[in-house]
């Protein structure tokens, strides 16, 4: 069959973008189709972690975003009465050598996306097509699209990647059910655009737990502002949001009348859900078609940004090295286990927020309170390790460490999309060695890498091991004292097949 690209991507919202560019940028063939000709236009995520500032810096598009990103000092979670219960840093050491946590303006934030991943000459974007269809064959999938410009036509390629959000058509003609977490709260959301000189709000982020209307307070770079909402019982979302009770009443208690513009607002059910499966044959998810999540901790589009890294590297050796489909087998397992402990904490999170019973509430301040441990040491959210599979080795599955550089100096560029073999000295490699420099990998020693600071040296070191495997995605495969032995374990994932 003829195919017209090597893969196909079902949404062109911000994970969509992440993956056409990674794909991209490795010189694949991708059609990414989105229904809407324009960005989505309620307010969504604001937030990204070093994680997702990690993966624009391999898409190319991080120093251009930077300046528009604001630094989260933390978040404070505190009572109705603003004392505090505990609080999440925000502005600590990452292994990413980036900041931990910056907050965005999500329409300047996913047109710079697009843009990015619009513009490596393979990728062909299509806007205003919905995907009605899938059907599988052996060899591909042909994909049924509905133009609103010229109408119904089909596209067959060999890989789909639905990116295509909660209500995913892609996983239902999967066939993939899911799987609910029993969380569901409905919000408000008011996206404000501040007047200069802005009132004075608070530069980090709140959690407000207030049993009478749980909220959030979030700034936004360029004097923009959110408040998110819990809806309380006997009110509906359009009365609150509409113009007799959002600024007179709602809004009035937040901040000063006259000082802001609505810029746009909206309505969700936060829930937590994850796919049973990431992958249905010649189908995968991503992002919030695999998950979602309440967006207390931030992380949704996080870890949808995680899954398209995870993803990418393995559909372009299976597409270009012929590597065997086993490998794309990986992608789950890794990928699945790992969010659904994200989900978990942010559900816990929600729960902690969400308590509308007075009594409860109080319950929760007074033990808080009388919390004798840090105010960080409280509530505890840590990234955990990729989920087992063959290429998750002894030591594997956490990020390996990127020191802090410049623009252009950082490892990842230095490593390239590219697996990375790192010894403290060459005789530690032994003949193993050969076959990683064939396949393409960067074979280094720790004084070979740029690490002025040590960083590296000093994170080996402290493995108790001589050799690290970092893999594409920027994970570390596997510490080891023996190289041929991780190589025997991952090399029949890697190489080509027959
Ligand atoms: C209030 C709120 C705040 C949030 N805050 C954060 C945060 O701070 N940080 C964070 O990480 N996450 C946050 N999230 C979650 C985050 O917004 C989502 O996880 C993220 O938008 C998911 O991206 P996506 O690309 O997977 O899906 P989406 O953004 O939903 O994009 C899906 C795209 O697919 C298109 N599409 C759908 N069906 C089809 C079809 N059949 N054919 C063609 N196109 C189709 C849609 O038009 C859309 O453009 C928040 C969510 C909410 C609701």
């Amino acid at each position: 069959v003829e195919t017209d690209a090597d893969v196909a991507i079902v949404g062109f919202g911000p994970v969509g973008a992440v993956i056409a560019g990674l794909l991209g940028k490795r010189g694949l063939r991708v059609v990414i189709f989105d229904r809407h000709r324009g960005l989505y236009p309620l307010p969504r995520a604001a937030h990204i972690d070093h994680t997702g500032l990690r993966t624009l810096q391999e898409l190319g598009c991080l120093d251009r975003l930077l300046p528009h990103l604001l630094l989260n000092p933390g978040t404070d979670c505190v009572t109705a009465d603003r004392k505090l219960l505990f609080q999440i840093p925000g502005d600590v050491k990452t292994v990413s050598g980036l900041p931990a946590s910056m907050y965005f303006h999500q329409p300047t934030f996913d047109a710079e996306l697009r843009r990015t991943a619009a513009g490596f000459p393979s990728v062909d974007v299509q806007l205003g097509c919905e995907v009605v269809d899938a059907v599988e064959r052996a060899d591909g999938v042909t994909l049924t699209v509905e133009d609103a410009g010229t109408g119904r036509r089909q596209v067959t390629a060999p890989w789909v990647v639905g990116c295509d959000g909660a209500t995913s058509v892609v996983r239902q003609l999967a066939g993939i059910e899911t799987e609910d977490f029993g969380f569901a709260e409905q919000w408000l959301i008011f996206d404000l655009h501040l007047h200069d000189p802005p009132p004075p709000m608070p530069a980090q982020a709140i959690q407000v737990c207030d049993p009478r209307r749980p909220r959030t307070e979030l700034p936004m770079p360029d004097n923009h502002y959110r408040f998110e909402l819990m809806l309380m019982p006997g009110e509906t979302a359009d009365e609150q949001l509409g113009p007799d009770v959002a600024v007179p009443t709602i809004l009035a208690s937040l901040i000063p009348p006259g000082t802001f513009d609505i810029e746009r607002t909206g309505t969700y059910t936060f829930r937590g859900v994850v796919a049973r499966h990431f992958r249905a044959g010649r189908l995968f998810l991503a992002g919030d078609a695999a998950h979602l999540m309440p967006p207390f901790l931030g992380q949704g589009m996080n870890s949808g940004i995680r899954d398209a890294t995870n993803l990418a590297w393995k559909l372009e050796r299976v597409i270009c090295d012929n590597a065997p489909q086993a490998l794309l087998d990986t992608y789950e397992p890794e990928r699945r286990p790992h969010v659904a402990k994200i989900i978990q904490t942010a559900v816990d999170f929600g729960r902690i927020i969400c308590a509308t019973d007075p009594e409860v509430a109080a319950k929760r301040d007074r033990d808080y309170l009388a919390d004798t441990r840090p105010l960080d040491d409280r509530f505890h959210f840590r990234l955990p390790r990729l989920g087992a599979s063959p290429l998750v080795l002894d030591g594997g599955g956490t990020l390996f460490p990127q020191p802090q550089a410049a623009p252009g100096a950082r490892l990842d560029d230095w490593v390239g999309a590219n697996w990375l073999v790192l010894a403290s000295e060459r005789s530690a490699l032994g003949p193993a060695a050969g076959w990683w420099e064939a396949a393409g990998a960067r074979v280094a020693t720790v004084d070979e890498v740029p690490d002025p600071s040590g960083t590296i040296a000093r994170w080996l070191a402290r493995t108790g091991k001589p050799i690290a495997v970092m893999r594409p995605d920027r994970h570390v495969a596997a510490t080891t004292s023996d190289l041929s032995e991780v190589t025997q374990r991952v090399r029949p994932l890697l190489e080509a097949a027959g």
